[in-house]
């Protein structure tokens, strides 16, 4: 058997601590393959916090806008996961529609996405305070109707969860197409991504135009039909030219790269595999290995540190 392609996989807590419902999933292995994951971590800490978040409102409070640039981030995360071209730019829109979405919480409140689409599902989990991690997998069965699956988390566990199967291709659409039927609220969602010559992410950013429940219908539609209308947008000030409300800057975050996974919890998910498995595997003297399949830090444990012995 050949020890690289040894699929057992783990779930972790999300970004909340304490919980034990998440969908951080490891991938247990147990040939060490360390050092390979350093440079694109590195790159994620130096770059991604010049990615930014703003949030918008207009002076009745009946028009909300909330805009991301997250260039440096979604490059860095498709450097990571070795993704490029139209996967790579899906996943980046993927993750400004998440980043957008969770703009929304709570503190202390997690979003976390899983969206199928073509022939690949992308897992996005995303804080009010616009930390983000993701990753993208192979779908098992290709179909012409997309599914975005939503769970959102507090700090005592799920506190919500919503599945919608949308008839669209396009990462924007499945993003309206969800909001629509599972909130009845009409929303434009704006998320560009250009490639560079390598296929990578430039040019990232992304919006999202709403109301409230009792936001009348037709102001949200002229709202919308003049951003249609309108040829480029700015971040830092994305209601600028759009109409003449007059628009209050509610926030300014910092986008950044996180991931809640740890040695503790890393250790936590060996042990999962039970008495038999791990006496097994100690008795061959060789080391565990846990690789995050979000952040791809690896964690190695030897046979003292996870034998049932020492558990206690
Ligand atoms: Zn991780």
């Amino acid at each position: 058997m050949d020890p690289n392609s040894f699929p057992v996989r783990i779930f972790l807590g999300m970004f909340h601590s304490g919980g034990e419902v998440g969908a951080g999933a490891m991938e247990r292995k147990v040939d060490p393959r360390g050092g390979m994951y350093l440079a694109p971590l590195l790159m994620m800490n130096t770059e991604t916090s010049k990615d930014s978040l703003v949030r918008w409102l207009d002076r009745e409070a009946t028009l909300r806008i909330v805009a991301t640039d997250a260039t440096h981030t979604t490059r860095a995360l498709c450097l990571l996961h070795d993704l490029e071209g139209e996967t790579a730019r899906t996943f980046a829109r993927a993750v400004l529609g998440g980043l957008l979405l969770a703009s929304d919480l709570k503190s202390f409140q997690t979003l976390s996405l899983q969206i199928e689409i073509a022939d690949r599902v992308y897992h996005i989990d995303a804080t009010g305070e616009a930390l983000v991690r993701a990753m993208v997998t192979r779908r098992a069965h290709e179909t012409p109707v997309s599914r975005l699956a939503l769970r959102r988390f507090g700090q005592k566990g799920m506190l919500y969860q919503s599945v919608v199967d949308i008839p669209s291709q396009d990462i924007a659409g499945v993003f309206e197409g969800f909001v629509l039927q599972s909130d009845q609220q009409v929303m434009r969602a704006c998320l560009e991504c250009e490639l560079d010559p390598q296929g990578l992410p430039v040019g990232v950013q992304g919006a999202l135009v709403r109301g409230f429940p009792d936001t009348p219908a037709g102001a949200l539609q002229a709202l919308i039909a003049r951003w249609d209308l309108r040829v480029g947008w700015k971040v830092d000030d994305p209601a600028a030219g759009l109409d003449d409300r007059t628009w209050d800057r509610l926030s300014h975050q910092a986008v950044e790269h996180h991931c809640p996974c740890s040695r503790e919890r890393a250790l936590g998910s060996v042990r999962a595999l039970g008495d038999v498995a791990l006496r097994e595997a100690a008795s061959k003297g060789e080391p565990m290995e846990v690789v995050c399949d979000f952040c791809r830090s690896v964690y190695s444990f030897g046979p003292a540190e996870f034998a049932p012995e020492s558990a206690g």
